[in-house]
């Protein structure tokens, strides 16, 4: 559908562009270093980083995301020629059906995995299909058997998670959490049970490339979480006294290199992933998407999550990471392989293969 959008586009003069937050400094600025023009939607607040950085030839500034599909907006972008890319702020501030059906701007990537991704029983569908190892999940907090995370669906950034053990703790803590101002009452319903898998967190961002016909290893990174990272800098004596609940409000991210014995089965994953989304949703996923992982100390590799676009993640590879340079030489991420594969796609005359 997106492909339909460039008849009127000047192919000579493609601009990329994306939303101003989450990681449009790695997308505009590989973008840039591919010789594409780009454009910022941003908010007037945040637009002194884009400045700075001169990561954005243009600057659409907005009060709010949402106003993304307004017309004005719009037009504004298909007349500067722009492909979006979307990220984690598109699904964050954009509902699936808005994306799909309101958004009238070529969007780089297969928008029908949207749908896949936005609803947890479809995602993880997909990821059990592709034949990956999953937490299990509880239908309510009275079969909680292990210890569990308590997740709210959306992109939250983790933050209102918590764990428990059994239902007592967990309606416990659920009261604890709603007095807290941190959950809803009503939030009780929605609430997604997972068994908690005690692990290192991994998180391999993928690129799946149409033009080349592959899925390559990129990066990988871990995140650095408030309040859960900074729990084991309190004695555990004092963690009892003041009763912390541990919360996951992502802050940032750092680089990880993995073990290498364990690459060939994360590769191994990538490429089922796709093949799997080639039969949900053809083509399958267009660009990069990332799998959240947690490894235990037998090596095993449980996915909780999987992200069908560009993570914040990637971020720690702007410039490089071990994995674009061991496949591309210096200086190739996440943000610059978008902007070489739309460049390579444009040079075939396959643009609209990226666009669906
Ligand atoms: P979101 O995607 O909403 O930001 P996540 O699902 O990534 O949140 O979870 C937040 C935190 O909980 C992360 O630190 C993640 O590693 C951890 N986590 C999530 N699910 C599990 C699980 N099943 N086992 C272990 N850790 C998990």
């Amino acid at each position: 559908m997106s492909g339909d959008m460039l008849d009127r586009y000047d192919l000579d003069n493609i601009a990329i562009g994306t939303l101003g937050s989450h990681s449009a400094l790695n997308i505009l600025k590989g973008a840039k270093e591919e010789g594409f023009r780009t454009v910022c939607i941003c908010k007037e607040k945040d637009a002194i980083m884009y400045r700075k950085f001169g990561v954005a030839d243009e600057m659409v500034l907005v009060q709010d995301f949402s106003e993304l599909i307004s017309e004005p907006v719009q037009e504004r972008l298909r007349r500067l020629n722009a492909i979006l890319i979307p990220h984690g702020s598109f699904t964050a501030f954009l509902s699936t059906e808005q994306l799909i059906h309101d958004l009238h701007v070529p969007v780089f990537g297969n928008r029908e995995l949207l749908r896949w991704e936005a609803d947890r029983k479809a995602q993880e569908e997909w990821l059990r299909k592709a034949g990956l190892r999953l937490p299990a999940t509880f239908k309510t907090p009275e079969e909680i058997d292990r210890l569990t995370i308590a997740k709210l669906p959306g992109a939250k950034g983790g933050r209102g998670y918590f764990l428990a053990e059994s239902p007592e703790v967990f309606h416990n803590k659920f009261s604890d959490m709603v007095r807290r101002g941190l959950l809803k009452e009503e939030d009780g319903d929605r609430i997604h049970l997972q068994e908690y898998v005690i692990g290192a967190n991994i998180y391999p961002s993928y690129f799946s490339s149409i033009m080349k016909n592959d899925v390559e290893l990129l990066a990988a990174d871990r995140r650095y979480e408030s309040s859960v990272d900074a729990i084991g800098r309190i004695p555990a004596s004092e963690q009892l006294e003041f009763q912390v609940n541990p919360t996951y409000t992502v802050v940032g991210n750092f680089p990880v290199v993995i073990r290498e014995s364990l690459l060939p089965e994360l590769m191994r994953m990538g490429d089922s992933v796709h093949e799997m989304a080639k039969r949900l949703a053809p083509p399958g996923i267009i660009g990069p998407f990332c799998l959240e992982t947690v490894i235990t100390d037998d090596l095993r590799i449980y996915t909780f999550e999987i992200s069908a676009r560009i993570v914040a993640g990637t971020n720690v590879g702007i410039g490089t990471s071990p994995y674009a340079y061991l496949k591309y030489g210096e200086n190739m991420y996440m943000g610059r392989r978008i902007a070489l594969e739309i460049k390579e796609a444009l040079r075939q005359g396959r643009l609209r293969e990226a666009l669906a």
